[in-house]
């Protein structure tokens, strides 16, 4: 199955850099953004009636999630990063993990601006893309 990702600007936050994946052989499209953690996903929902010979018709289903922050953590020793949307008790969670990791930030949104904040080093700044992974 093939993709094409680009960037777009987030429909919830409006970050130039919001990544979308869009399937095109199956026309399914999933976008996340790194500044506010917002999913938005249309994916086929009856894929199991499709390869059964159930249906030929393809169901599409979308999804919204996220919109108030991002997770951004990699554990120590490891090369990729995790990112996700801020869920209620996630940063609370993470904290008790923080001598794992090598680094773990999150962001939110205070006053009109986004923010990051380091749970390493407790430091607070204006949000940037570079200092979310660096
Ligand atoms: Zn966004």
């Amino acid at each position: 199955m093939g993709s094409v990702m680009s960037e777009i600007e987030c429909p919830n936050c409006g970050f130039e850099y919001a990544t979308e994946d869009y399937y095109y052989k199956s026309s399914e499209v999933y976008i996340f953004c790194r500044r506010c953690g917002y999913t938005e996903s249309e994916f086929i929902s009856n894929r199991d009636d499709l390869i059964n010979g159930k249906t030929k018709s393809p169901r599409y289903k979308q999804e919204k999630t996220g919109g108030h922050g991002c997770y951004c953590y990699r554990t120590k020793g490891a090369v990729a990063f995790a990112l996700g949307p801020v869920k209620k008790g996630l940063i609370q969670e993470l904290s008790k993990h923080i001598k794992k990791m090598d680094k773990c930030n999150y962001t939110y949104k205070w006053q009109g601006k986004w923010f990051i904040k380091d749970l390493l080093t407790g430091k607070k700044m204006l949000f940037a893309l570079e200092s979310q992974v660096k």
